[in-house]
């Protein structure tokens, strides 16, 4: 397993609209994608910071991981990204190396990538996902 880079930072946001405004017209940055992601029960927008994104994460649903992290911790950073060759054989490795997994196998994310998350317990604190084409 190698990690390239990091693909992306997430942050959960209460608002889409308000953060993408304040990204755009504090930071001068600029949303090239929003989608909607049912499977994890979020809206994302994406911004590209050099070869690493933002992820802006807005929860459609008050149960989903998103509106259970906002309604216990607030609004903020939420996980990093690493980026991978192949997803499944990477969380594969981690998890030989004694780490403990969210996801045993990737899943769809956003900008259709696989995706999978390590567990905080395992990573001092940070979710962590591992994410890539494959
Ligand atoms: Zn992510």
């Amino acid at each position: 397993m190698e990690i390239s880079h990091i693909e992306h930072i997430g942050i959960a946001v209460e608002n889409l609209q308000e953060a993408i405004a304040y990204y755009e017209e504090k930071l001068g940055l600029k949303c090239y994608s929003i989608e909607e992601v049912p499977d994890q029960k979020v809206r994302t927008a994406f911004f590209k910071v050099g070869q690493t994104k933002v992820e802006l994460l807005e929860s459609t649903d008050p149960e989903g991981p998103i509106g259970r992290f906002i309604a216990k911790k607030g609004p903020g950073l939420h996980h990093l990204a690493f980026a991978v060759d192949q997803v499944d054989a990477a969380l594969q490795t981690v998890e030989e190396r004694g780490v403990q997994l969210i996801d045993k196998t990737s899943r769809r994310g956003a900008e259709n990538l696989r995706i999978g998350f390590l567990h905080p317990k395992s990573t001092f604190g940070t979710l962590t996902e591992l994410c890539g084409k494959e």
